[in-house]
């Protein structure tokens, strides 16, 4: 390719908004272009790169024993509603009415339409097990597009999904998927960390999630560096530290004036926030909920929102709390009525707490739990921290961020119960079909790519995905050697099917060069009036600081040797 004739300039001004790495480069590499908010045109060089990474995906699920079929982005809402994630997607879900007045869905995932497809052409548990993908645009309103191509509302994914008769057939899937997706992220130079995961909205059971480690990453991982336990801080357990409150005395009002907050009331009564119980109210489903934490600890909502078993979930409002014969401030689990009261299990872990009286300006000493209040239900509701203990050894958590490069799902019976579908087993009786799902976004991968690997000049592409394997640059092009060599070397490096990007502009050496290094492409190659002196090319990779000069005889295939070495 002549990038004098390339669709795609690049930029040296780029947007203020463009907060993420990512998001910058690809803005002024021009490889992508917003046209409203989170949702992106792919330029050429983008769409070469989105290209390589679809085909070792690709790759990898067919190895893994994936058949590869196409589904409708276009869905009838009523699909949804069976399922009943019309309400689990609420507004993420992109919804539209036909001209016959129907209402429809833009596929933000495919479970329903591949289970209702998957039920019309199984009977028997011999048509099982299956393992069928696609590449599709996916479609999500999400709330807060960002970060560039990392969190946007249309995008290209690959979702499998498998059909077993039972659990252990969909734990030999799902280990088939997670090692198709180890493969994929080797492949893409992409080092991740598997961790636990929430499966949130596609409901089910086991969820894993792939990260790449970044400090750019919206998502916080918890992580044990003795035993390897890793997850997502949404699904992360903890040890929770005891803490020392002697022998239970007896209930004593204090007065607390002006104080409302947990850091307030510690630091008036001198208590460490630790010895103290917090109450936080949330609104789920239409009814006000009562969580006590221990003060030092803060509600992780995903949690709260499992243990609810609920949909939607918000804070209160503090009219609502109000609204319920509860002060603000000084809200207290002791004496309450007619509100659902949900505790996490940090009141267990100490004596003679300080709470709310629900009484303006006073609180409680020597709250005990169970002797002085009751709650409906006692359960681990809290954001574990760095500096917890490990629920899997007696190792100490600590805390980073990743960018979710991958997600898979145990959804066993979850989809199939509702959408009837079921096979006949080895004993004649019908059964729901055991599923699992399994989600990479291709845009993201991209993104997540450039993350782990640039300096400040630019992109540093891995070469398995890079969009052009050499940036072919001459220097001084009016140099009538310099352009003839330059032409005769490119067809030749095509000759050997290596992928070239050919300098072909009147450009400066300091403006090719830096063009070179923000596009990234892995090799490149300089001929100028000081090469030729000496018979060579100059070779350098994007990765390295080094250059070396090659003998111009036979630089073609000293090249194709030196990639496809790296290739390996
Ligand atoms: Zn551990």
């Amino acid at each position: 390719m002549r990038l004098s004739k390339l669709f795609g300039k690049t930029q040296r001004e780029i947007p203020a908004e463009a907060d993420t790495i990512s998001h910058q480069l690809l803005l002024k590499a021009g490889m992508i272009r917003q046209l409203t908010a989170g949702v992106y045109s792919y330029l050429p060089l983008a769409w070469r790169v989105l290209k390589k990474i679809e085909s070792i995906i690709r790759e990898e699920m067919d190895k893994a024993g994936g058949q590869e079929l196409m589904l409708p982005a276009l869905q009838p809402l009523e699909l949804w509603q069976e399922s009943g994630r019309d309400v689990a997607f609420g507004q993420g879900l992109f919804t539209l009415v036909d001209r016959r007045n129907r209402k429809l869905a833009l596929g933000p995932t495919h479970e329903e339409v591949i289970t209702k497809l998957v039920s019309s052409n199984v009977q028997s548990y011999r048509d099982l097990p299956l393992l069928l993908y696609q590449i599709q645009t996916k479609f999500r309103d999400e709330p807060r597009p960002r970060a560039g191509l990392i969190r946007v509302r249309e995008f290209d994914m690959m979702d499998l999904y498998s059909f077993d008769t039972d659990e252990e057939g969909l734990n030999q899937s799902y280990n088939k998927m997670l090692q198709a997706y180890r493969n994929i992220y080797t492949r893409c130079s992409l080092p991740t960390l598997q961790v636990e995961a929430d499966s949130g909205t596609i409901g089910g059971k086991d969820s894993h999630e792939f990260m790449l480690i970044t400090e750019s990453g919206e998502d916080e991982i918890i992580h044990c560096p003795k035993c390897q336990y890793a997850a997502n801080a949404d699904k992360a357990q903890s040890i929770k530290h005891k803490i020392e409150g002697g022998e239970p005395l007896p209930l004593a009002e204090v007065s607390t004036p002006g104080m409302a907050t947990i850091e307030e009331v510690s630091s008036f009564l001198k208590v460490p926030q630790s010895r103290t119980l917090k109450a936080v109210f949330y609104v789920a489903d239409g009814k006000l909920i009562f969580v006590v934490i221990r003060g030092d600890l803060e509600v992780n909502e995903v949690k709260l929102k499992n243990a609810l078993g609920g949909t939607e979930l918000r804070l209160a409002t503090e009219a609502e709390v109000i609204a319920a014969g509860i002060v603000p401030g000084a809200a207290s689990p002791i004496g309450i009525s007619g509100t659902k009261v949900m505790a996490d299990d940090s009141i267990t872990t100490g004596t003679n707490f300080i709470a709310g009286a629900n009484k303006p300006n006073t609180h409680l000493r020597n709250v005990n739990y169970p002797r002085d209040f009751r709650v409906d239900l006692v359960t681990d509701i809290a954001r574990a921290r760095a500096g917890d203990g490990c629920p899997k050894c007696e190792g100490e958590l600590s805390s980073t961020h990743g960018i979710e490069v991958g997600h898979t799902f145990k959804l066993g019976t979850f989809i199939s119960q509702k959408l009837g579908a079921r096979f006949i087993d080895q004993s004649g009786l019908s059964q729901p079909i055991v599923m699992g799902c399994y989600g990479i976004g291709l845009g993201r991968l991209l993104a997540a790519a450039i993350e782990q690997s640039h300096d400040d000049k630019g992109i540093i592409w891995p070469l398995a995905i890079a969009p052009y394997h050499i940036y072919l640059c001459p220097l001084y092009r009016e140099n009538s050697q310099v352009a003839a060599t330059a032409e005769k070397l490119y067809t030749e490096l095509e000759a050997q099917n290596l992928e070239v990007l050919f300098d072909d502009r009147q450009e400066s050496p300091g403006v090719k060069f830096n063009d070179a290094d923000l596009l990234g492409i892995p090799v490149r190659v300089t001929i100028s009036p000081r090469t030729l002196e000496r018979n060579s090319v100059e070779i350098k990779w994007r990765s390295e600081k080094e250059a070396e000069l090659v003998p111009l005889e036979g630089a073609a295939t000293r090249l194709r040797e030196l990639i496809t070495k790296r290739e390996n």
